[in-house]
């Protein structure tokens, strides 16, 4: 079965039509890259896919179970209860981190599996800790966010989305405010959470680390996936939009 499925989406704002029809599916433990030009619509593709933004028309469905449906002007969108359990299912990095200021490192992990899924403190406390640990972050559990490194944020980011064990990770960019150096940390910890089994969608302009990572890439321009296949398949594209793209990386 899929984690994702998502069928045939649509998204306008009043510019126009963002998302032109859009779909892909992500399978348990894969690892899918989204690349493409500015302005392509893959944000708004991953906050349609975590319900921050309503569809105008398709199918989104976590595990077999449909999460938003928009069929002929029919929609069907999950409740809130429910929505509160896809916390579990999928998780958001986004580019900037968004730790909350006033919590320490420990707090900013321990909220959510504390307030949210109701987890007992010792527990989460103990979670938190073993997941900075992977991290590379023991030692800072006491710090706030304003006293750390951008790098060092975005883990910490990354740790609190793990933290409610989702079964899919979103990643918006999750480096493009990073210095480089700050960037392969960050890049290093992703790629270690690939053999931890968690399905990730990663959009990112990092071309090496996409093509190291994915199971499968997908290249959207204009709102509509123009190629999707493994890296090598990618990359090698004859497709006159993709080779123009990729010519500005490599
Ligand atoms: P990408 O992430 O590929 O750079 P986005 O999904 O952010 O692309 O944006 C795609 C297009 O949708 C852009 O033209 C952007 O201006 C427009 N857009 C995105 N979000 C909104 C919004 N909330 N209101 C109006 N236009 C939006
Ligand atoms: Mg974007």
């Amino acid at each position: 079965m899929y984690v994702l499925e998502i069928n045939d989406i649509k998204k306008g704002f009043k510019d126009g039509e963002v998302l032109k029809g859009v779909s892909l599916n992500v399978g348990e433990g894969e690892v899918l890259s989204v690349i493409g030009p500015s302005g392509s619509g893959k944000s708004t593709l991953l906050r349609c896919a975590t319900m921050l933004e309503d569809i105008d028309e398709g199918e989104i469905k976590y595990a077999g179970e449909t999460f938003a449906s928009v069929q002929h002007g029919q929609k069907n969108y999950i409740n809130s209860k429910q929505l509160k359990k896809a916390n579990s299912i999928f998780g958001l990095v986004f580019q900037n981190y968004n730790l909350f200021p006033h919590m320490n490192v420990l707090e900013n992990i321990m909220d959510a599996p504390v307030r949210v899924q109701k987890k007992k403190k010792n527990e989460a406390r103990e979670e938190a800790l073993s997941l900075l640990e992977k991290m590379g972050l023991s030692g800072r559990e006491n710090s706030y966010p304003y006293m750390l490194s951008g790098g060092q944020c975005q883990r910490v980011a990354i740790a609190r989305a793990l933290a409610l064990k989702p079964k899919l990770l979103f990643f918006d960019e999750p480096t493009s405010a990073l210095d480089p150096e700050l960037t392969m940390e960050v890049l290093k910890v992703i790629k270690s959470l690939a053999k931890l089994d968690i399905a990730m969608v990663i959009v990112t302009h990092e071309m090496e680390f996409a093509r190291n990572v994915s199971n499968r890439i997908i290249f959207m321009d204009e709102g509509v996936i123009v190629e999707e296949g493994s890296p090598e398949q990618v990359f090698n594209s004859r497709n006159t939009r993709m080779k123009n793209f990729l010519g500005r990386y490599i």
